[in-house]
């Protein structure tokens, strides 16, 4: 078990894969508790859902432990079908993985070959690459516009024969952003119907802006269209790992083909079907997680720090220079954020102490650090 010598004689990862950027979780509150030596600390990092889980959630997930000896149905019938029913559609026509993010593998995994190209904006979620290049796909990362907003117009310039698998995200993550109606029909339009056109929608329950993407509708005319959501996020179930694609019976079938086998476990299907049935639980969650959305948004605004539309459940904050020594400042007043170096700081919108606590640790540190942007003529 020497060290001596840099290389080993295990055998070596694929290129790809060694090539890979590690994915970066959030930092725990734990974590900034110990390092900065402070009583507490709200963790604002990884967009989750600050609420308790439903009622109706924990019961589902007491009622699982029964069967804890048994594997789970594989095709999660129950939530497709209960899916199905919400959104008018066949079971046929519904996808649950792991996470969206087992989607996204598997889509990945079914569609691209090495070689092919995947088209998505940059910056968005960093999985994307991850997934595009495990399978030797060729990243087009198009450049967001200087407003923060995904470029809709160079992603649908991007579009070539080469291209496989487009990637839309709305809202955005990190910015927040959303694309509009309007955006996905141009694309849709200039996309030949061998592409496929994936809108990652796992923030849409937070959605405000009227002239956001209608996908399921132009499913009818694009069947290359489809759609991830998740229960990670507005549902609340970010540690039972589930989430779903609404798209044309044959992409599901395809998708299903390289589905982990009980990859979506037997809890998560149960807290998935309940939270469904609670859906008016989940809509008052929500509604609380916008009203702080709107307080936070204003806060940030009156202390002159530049912010764009904030769609999700959390804000952008495009410093530029600043991002890493805020984010460390916010760490050690107890507010653990994600930074992006040189480009910014995405703060998820958390309860109402937490955010108190993070507008708090904010305002202290638009001078020293330079925050504010630069001055608008009213
Ligand atoms: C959080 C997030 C997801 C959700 O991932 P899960 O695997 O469903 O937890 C997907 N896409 C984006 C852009 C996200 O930010």
């Amino acid at each position: 078990m020497g060290q001596a010598g840099a290389v080993s004689d295990l055998p070596q990862p694929r290129p790809n894969v060694a090539a890979l950027p590690l994915y970066k979780p959030g930092r725990s509150a734990e974590a900034a508790m110990r390092e900065h030596a402070l009583d507490s600390a709200v963790k604002l990092a990884s967009n989750e859902n600050p609420f308790d889980p439903l009622p109706a959630a924990r019961r589902a997930l007491a009622d699982a432990a029964d069967e804890l000896n048994r594997y789970p149905d594989h095709r999660a019938t129950a939530v497709r079908e209960a899916l199905a029913g919400r959104f008018g559609r066949t079971a046929d026509e519904i996808a649950v993985g792991c996470g969206s993010v087992g989607l996204l593998q598997q889509l990945m995994l079914t569609y691209v070959d090495p070689g092919d190209e995947v088209v998505y904006g940059w910056r968005s979620f960093e999985a994307y690459p991850i997934y595009t290049q495990t399978v030797g796909g060729v990243i087009v990362a198009v450049p967001n516009r200087a407003d923060e907003h995904l470029d809709m117009a160079g992603i649908t310039a991007a579009v070539s024969e080469r291209t496989k698998v487009v990637m839309v995200t709305s809202p955005n993550n990190p910015t927040g952003t959303t694309v509009t109606h309007a955006d996905m029909v141009a694309l849709m339009g200039a996309t030949p119907p061998s592409t496929l056109v994936v809108l990652d929608e796992a923030y849409h329950e937070y959605i405000t802006a009227p002239d956001a993407p209608r996908a399921l509708e132009l499913q009818a005319q694009h069947p290359n269209l489809v759609v991830l959501r998740t229960f990670s996020k507005a549902y609340g179930l970010a540690a039972l790992r589930i989430g779903y694609l609404v798209g044309h019976a044959d992409v599901v079938a395809a998708v299903d083909r390289v589905l982990i086998p009980f990859a979506v476990n037997g809890f998560a299907q149960r807290a998935a079907v309940a939270s469904l049935a609670a859906q008016h639980e989940l809509d008052e969650r929500v509604r609380a997680t916008l009203a702080e959305r709107d307080r936070v948004v204003a806060d940030i605004a009156g202390l002159g720090i530049p912010s764009p539309d904030a769609q999700a459940n959390f804000v952008w904050l495009p410093v530029g220079e600043p991002a890493l020594a805020l984010a460390a400042e916010l760490e050690g007043r107890g507010v653990v954020t994600r930074p992006f170096a040189v480009e910014g700081v995405r703060v998820t919108i958390g309860t109402p102490a937490e955010n108190d606590r993070f507008l708090a640790a904010i305002a202290s540190l638009v001078e020293p650090l330079g925050l504010r942007g630069p001055a608008t003529t009213a």
